[in-house]
Parts: C-alpha cells; structure tokens; sequence
C-alpha cells in the first residue's frame, strides 16, 4: 500500500518524498543505476524518471529506463563511452549496452524564451536547461513526472502524481489546452497508457479530442509513425483502437481507413495475441490492413493498366503518419498476393506457397474470412493445403471450380486474314 508524507508549504517549492512503496526490486535495473552512479560520483544529480517510475507504481515490469540529471547533455556523452546525443526538437542521450538503451535527459524547464513555439503555440524546439523542479513541471502527465532516487530510495513527487496512480486517472500538469497546443502528441500518449494501464482520461483532456485531431496534422508524419509503432505494437492495439476508431483521431492519422472495418479490428486483436504468445510482428502488416480497402477501391476504378494503385495509396499516405519504404513494400506485396491466393492457379500453387510473403498473405487472407463468409472457404482451402501431403494436395486441387480456359488468339490465322483483307 502505498503511503506518502507531505510537508509543510514554504515558498521554495518542496516535492512529497514517498517512501514507503514496493517498486525497488523492479526498478533495480543494473544499467540505469551504473548511469545513476557515475553521474553521482560526477558530483552530479541523477533519478529514475517517467515511465518506469510509473509502471512499477502499477505493478508493471517497465519496458525501459529514462533517466533525468542536472549534467549538460555533452557531459553525460562524454562521461559514457558508447553514448550520442539524438533528437532535434527534445535532444537526448542514448549510452548503450550491449542491446540495451538508457535514455538520459537533462532537467528542463517549461517556461523559457530557449524554448522555440510556432504561431498555434506547438513546441519547435526545447533545449532550456531548468531545475528538477522545473523539469517536473514540463513533464505531459502527472504520473509521468515522478522521480525515483536509488540512494535513498525515495520516489519525489511535485505534482501529485502518486496520488493520480493510486486514482488511476492521465492528468495533465497544467492546463490541457496549452499541453495540446504545445504538442499534439501527447493526446495520443494519453490513449496509449489508458489501454496499457487501464487508467481513465482526464475529462478536461478528452474535450479537447476534435481539436487535436485537427492539430495532429501539422505533426511531423516521421514522429506519428514512431508514436503509431507505440500505440499499435506494445501488445493493446485492439483497446487503443477501439478508442481512437470513435474520434476523428482516426481520421488524422489515416484517412483513408475506414474506422468501422472490421478487418482492422480483427488484425489489432491478432497483433495483440501474437505479442503476448512471443510471435512476430511487423508495422507492415498493420499497414496493409489499415490501408486496405483504399487499395482495394483504387483497383477497381482502375482505368488504365499502367496505373499502379498500391503506389497511389501509399503515396497519399505519407502526409499523414509515414511509412518507411520498406513496409510499404510489405504491404504491397501482401495486398499483391492476396488475387492469387483467391485465384488458386494450378501451375503455380506449390510456387506460391514458398513465396516469401506467402504466410503474411494467409494471415491476412485468414482475419479477412473471419468477417467475410465469401473469403471463409478460400482460407480453409489453404489451411488444408499447408497442412495436406502430396496426394491430400491433389485432392485438393480437384475439388477446385474449374476456371473456363481463356481462348487462345491464333495469331498466324489472324495474320492470314490481314493478308486476305
Ligand atoms: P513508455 O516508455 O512506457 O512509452 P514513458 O512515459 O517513459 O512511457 P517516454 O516517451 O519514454 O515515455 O518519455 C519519458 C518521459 O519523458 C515521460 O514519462 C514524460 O515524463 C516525458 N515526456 C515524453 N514525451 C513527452 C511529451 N511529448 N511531452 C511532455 N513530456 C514528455
Ligand atoms: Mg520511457
């Protein structure tokens, strides 16, 4: 049970020390604290921040260590060997081991003229150093403003974010309609750790839903690609789906996707298990579905063959959230597969199905026929090929509708009657 002693008000501002919590175990990451200790012996301030403090409040295993301290951004690279400085509009620290990143982050301040805004007041730039209390304050969430401190095993609270956890409720810190201003982004945050956490939305916040909605189209489609990877690839697609699906948020990020197909929520769910079992997942397939159905409707209008409408629905995509190439070509290659799949042609069946993007086009095939009687039997047609031997295959294959074979042009005939002509 969590307990936390608040002091008296003076006028410097005095965070609550929590002290008695159970996180030390699961924040213990022997990383974090090996940067935590060379900075402190640096004679420098140092402290577990953000999501990890939070989750582990919640009984979750962090997914990553954040780490915030009062050295200049170029002392933390050179105090750590395998470190570089990342990121234009809110520069950090990455000091590598082995596989694994911390991410360290120089205390910062809300308030600066350092900070650069544009006309809407949508943050540019943020490199104004501050206190850590000034960096709790520019912090998006009261539950992400925590600090832990590994020396005296205290959590440092300035905003009530303890308490927010123990309410399970995203607040922000100030006020919401500035937040949003300042970034966007952070409402997409907000939907990402309600389904991670099962917390509820400050209401304040989610008034302001339409509006950034509208907003999130001036955010960079590189940073809504990283943050979609987040909402859609961490193992609670289908609840952040669900939520996003009932506002223009959709619309937003992909404005061609129709919020009630079905298909996509069967894919988001399937996502989900498929984290949870160990499986592999890739943004490409999440594309794919997402992108469907414009896909699909580009095909059909198809007026002249040279046209290519795989291309034309990634392309009218990027403005919106990004798709790096290679999953776009992911995409395409399922979306290609899926005629064949249908098509069945006998000269090719054994080909097709030691095509490289074969199973990503069956899975995909697989979620269409769970809401599509039509496709239902070509799935578990190719169910009981994968799983048949050579004489179950060709059992198989005659129990497909012949197709009526295409009449041969006779070219020599219809040279002859030029001739004749
Ligand atoms: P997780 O790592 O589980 O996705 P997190 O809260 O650690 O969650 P990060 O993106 O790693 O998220 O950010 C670390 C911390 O930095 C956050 O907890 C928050 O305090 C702060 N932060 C991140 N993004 C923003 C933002 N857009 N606005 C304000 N503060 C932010
Ligand atoms: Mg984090």
């Amino acid at each position: 049970m969590l307990k936390f002693f608040r002091r008296k008000s003076t006028k410097a501002p005095k965070p609550n020390r929590v002290r008695e919590h159970a996180i030390r175990k699961q924040i213990s990451d022997a990383n974090a604290l090996t940067v935590i200790e060379v900075l402190n012996a640096n004679g420098f301030q140092a402290y577990l921040v953000g999501g990890c403090v939070r989750d582990a409040l919640c009984g979750v295993k962090p997914k990553d260590f954040d780490v915030a301290t009062n050295a200049t951004l170029e002392t933390v690279r050179k105090l750590f060997r395998r470190s570089r400085i990342v990121g234009k509009r809110f520069p950090i620290v990455h000091v590598r081991f082995g596989r694994d990143l911390i991410e360290v982050s120089t205390f910062r301040q809300s308030i600066s003229d350092k900070i650069v805004h544009d006309d809407k007041g949508m943050i540019l730039r943020d490199n104004a150093f501050g206190t850590l209390h000034e960096d709790a304050f520019r912090r998006d969430f009261t539950a992400n403003a925590l600090y832990y401190d590994p020396n005296s095993d205290e959590i440092i609270d300035f905003v009530d974010g303890v308490a927010d956890i123990q309410r399970k409720l995203l607040r922000f810190i100030g006020d919401p309609k500035t937040r949003l201003a300042e970034d966007p982004v952070r409402m997409l945050r907000a939907i990402r750790f309600s389904a991670k956490l099962g917390f509820s939305i400050d209401q304040q916040i989610l008034n302001y839903t339409n509006e950034t909605a509208n907003s999130l189209k001036t955010v960079s489609p590189a940073r809504l690609f990283d943050e979609f990877l987040k909402l859609f690839l961490s193992g609670y697609a289908e609840q952040v789906w669900r939520q996003v699906r009932e506002t223009p948020i959709a619309g937003a990020l992909f404005p061609c996707c129709i919020p009630s197909s079905p298909l996509v929520l069967a894919a988001m769910r399937n996502t989900d298990e498929r984290i949870l079992s160990g499986a592999s997942v890739t943004p490409g397939f999440l594309i794919a579905v997402l992108l469907w159905d414009d896909f699909c409707a580009r095909s059909l209008d198809q007026d002249d063959p040279e046209d290519d409408p795989a291309f034309t629905t990634l392309k009218n995509q990027q403005s919106y959230v990004a798709i790096p190439r290679r999953f776009g070509a992911f995409a395409r290659e399922v979306w290609l597969i899926q005629e064949r799949l249908h098509k069945r042609n006998l000269k090719s069946l054994d080909r097709l199905a030691t095509h490289k993007r074969f199973r990503a086009g069956y899975d995909f095939l697989c979620l269409q026929a769970e809401s599509n009687e039509q496709i239902a039997p070509i799935a578990d047609w190719w169910t009981a090929f994968q799983a048949a031997d050579g004489s179950g295959r060709q059992t198989l294959v005659s129990q497909l509708p012949k197709t009526p074979r295409k009449r041969r042009r006779n070219r020599n005939r219809t040279k002859m009657t030029e001739k004749i002509q």
